[in-house]
């Protein structure tokens, strides 16, 4: 067994910045991850058409300056392979892969209550003991196929976006299927369009989405950001919901007059990006302002595809604008113009089975040789359970969360001493942009182990009552707004059985942050140190 001080899973973003913080703390750590490399989501999402939905200036570390005045970001939303370039600089530049072994999955961590440390195995056969370990292990990082009946018979090629080969994959001359229509697949439907023989999407839920109006960057727009990153930055976590600074409406939407509102929401559609999300401050608190944008959308789309039944399809109906992770497309409604694209809708025709060679549903069957997966994952939680945790009296962690995730600032969990859980259930994570997100954790966790050497103690964990109280407060918060209102991941909802609990903090970034803090000051409040 080798002693280390902390272990780390995962070298995503927030592994890296993770390894970067400890290690100033002089912590002896090492942080295992699944993949050959860095980058994590950015890694494993390599399906074309991937891309940020943060403008390049914003999705990227503040820690450094030296490093953000030194990147160049080469469009306004990134792609993928930028991103991932990126973290591999990161990595490189902070000299951080000689604390990651790749390769590596943790396979089990319990608490050792003799030694107060944790217990680690990993897929090698690894066995370290640890005094912290921290989940850096990601809210989108465990991809999911539905369990659809036959799909082991199916001969022709599969693919999740989630877990995208390496090598470019060529669909010329292929009759091609695509099952959803959340980011991923609207992301990916108008690439392959481009070289598929035929594409067929298979829709259960239209969703909403907005232009990205994507374009090279800007030179004068880089310089204003780079000329005065650190004031921005500041804006960013002072002034924000969600760590992005947008142009925020001060007007709810149902004060102005009609024609007043259109023209701001077709302001906003052709500039483009979430910005949209902003052109009222009440479109996420109050439904009939919602449903002014939703009509806008909806029209949008009518104008965009030609047939009109095919446009009734793809504008949604049953959720309001946003209660689902807004979409932000390249061409993706103008992509059911294309003669080789057909939309078959699943919730009138129903996928029945995979055979050998295509998708059979209550209608029709589908020849399909190549079917891709744009389905998502069990968010938020599916990566922390996938490892048998166990906390004190051998406790599980899947027991622990048996009727849905708590986690006290989604910091730590009651009776998991020592365990930190990186953007995890109950802070704002998902529904703010994730390096902000990351980088506050990441920051407040680092402090708290300072703190904790400081002080001479050996432990900390959550209180029960205080994780009951924030679990409540965290709740009535999203009662407060329209996100309860979808059938989303959110609220894991797109997995059989998960409890439905809306997981992320909707209550804004500052008074999180503010919380935090607070908590920190007051000597570690609903926090018990040993
Ligand atoms: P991840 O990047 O998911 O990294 C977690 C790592 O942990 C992975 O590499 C995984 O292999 C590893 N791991 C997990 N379990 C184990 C284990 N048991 N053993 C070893 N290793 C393990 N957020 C935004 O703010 N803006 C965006 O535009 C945006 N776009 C996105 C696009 C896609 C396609 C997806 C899927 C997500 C997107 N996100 C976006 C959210 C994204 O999750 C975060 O932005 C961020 O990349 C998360 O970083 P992370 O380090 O927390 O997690
Ligand atoms: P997702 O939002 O969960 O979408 C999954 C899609 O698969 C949905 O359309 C869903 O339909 C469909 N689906 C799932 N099971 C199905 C079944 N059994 N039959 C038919 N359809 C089924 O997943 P995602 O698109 O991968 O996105 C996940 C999150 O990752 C996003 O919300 C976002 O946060 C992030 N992301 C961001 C970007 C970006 O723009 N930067 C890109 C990709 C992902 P239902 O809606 O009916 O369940």
């Amino acid at each position: 067994m080798k002693n280390l001080d902390a272990v780390i899973i995962g070298a995503g973003f927030a592994g890296l910045y993770a390894i970067y913080q400890l290690r100033q703390l002089g912590l002896q750590i090492r942080a295992f991850e699944k993949g050959d490399d860095v980058g994590g989501v950015w890694y494993w999402n390599r399906y074309p058409g991937a891309r940020c939905d943060v403008e390049s200036m914003q999705y990227s570390f503040a820690f450094s300056n030296e490093l953000q005045q030194s990147w160049r970001w080469k469009e306004r939303f990134t792609p993928q392979p930028e991103i991932l370039s990126y973290a591999q600089h990161v990595a490189n530049r902070f000299k951080l892969r000689e604390h990651i072994q790749f390769n590596t999955s943790v396979i089990s961590a319990h608490f050792n209550e003799s030694t107060s440390r944790w217990d680690i195995t990993t897929s090698d056969q690894g066995q370290y003991s640890a005094q912290f370990f921290l989940m850096a292990t990601g809210c989108l990082s465990s991809a999911r196929i539905p369990d659809f009946e036959g799909l082991n018979t199916y001969k022709g090629k599969t693919f999740h976006t989630g877990q995208w080969p390496k090598m470019p994959v060529d669909f010329s001359g292929q009759c091609v299927g695509v099952i959803g229509t959340g980011s991923s697949g609207i992301q990916i439907i108008p690439i392959i369009a481009e070289q598929a023989q035929t594409l067929h999407v298979f829709q259960r839920t239209a969703n909403f989405s907005i232009p990205a109006r994507n374009q090279p960057m800007d030179d004068d727009y880089e310089r204003q950001w780079k000329d005065n990153y650190p004031s921005l930055r500041e804006r960013a976590k002072t002034e924000t919901t969600s760590g992005t600074l947008y142009t925020r409406s001060t007007r709810k939407a149902t004060e102005m007059d009609a024609v007043e509102r259109q023209q701001e929401y077709k302001r906003r559609w052709q500039t483009g990006g979430v910005n949209f999300m902003y052109s009222f401050k009440d479109l996420m608190t109050d439904i009939k302002s919602n449903e002014t944008a939703e009509d806008f959308v909806r029209a949008q789309i009518r104008s965009i595809v030609k047939n009109q039944e095919v446009a009734n399809l793809l504008a949604p109906t049953d959720h309001p604008l946003g209660s689902k992770r807004i979409c932000i497309d390249t061409n993706y409604f103008q992509t059911y113009n294309k003669s080789n694209v057909t939309l078959v809708d699943v919730k009138l025709n129903l996928i029945q089975s995979f055979t050998s060679t295509g998708l059979q549903t209550s209608h029709a069957h589908y020849k399909l040789d190549a079917m891709v997966f744009a389905t998502g994952y069990d968010a938020m939680t599916g990566s922390f359970l996938d490892i048998d945790i166990r906390g004190r009296h051998g406790n599980t962690l899947k027991n622990a969360w048996k009727e849905g995730p708590k986690a006290y600032l989604g910091l730590m969990v009651a009776d998991f001493p020592n365990l930190f859980t990186i953007t995890g259930p109950g802070s704002p994570s998902i529904l703010a942009q994730m390096i902000f997100a990351i980088g506050q954790h990441v920051d407040w966790i680092s402090q708290c182990i300072a703190d904790l050497q400081k002080n001479k103690f050996t432990t900390i964990e959550a209180k029960s009552d205080a994780q009951e109280q924030w679990a409540t407060h965290v709740n009535e918060v999203a009662h407060q707004t329209l996100f309860v209102q979808a059938n989303s991941w959110y609220l894991g909802a797109n997995i059989p059985n998960k409890p439905r609990v809306f997981v992320p903090y909707a209550g804004g970034v500052v008074p999180y942050r503010q919380k935090c803090e607070k908590v920190a000051a007051n000597d570690y409040e609903g926090f018990k140190r040993i």
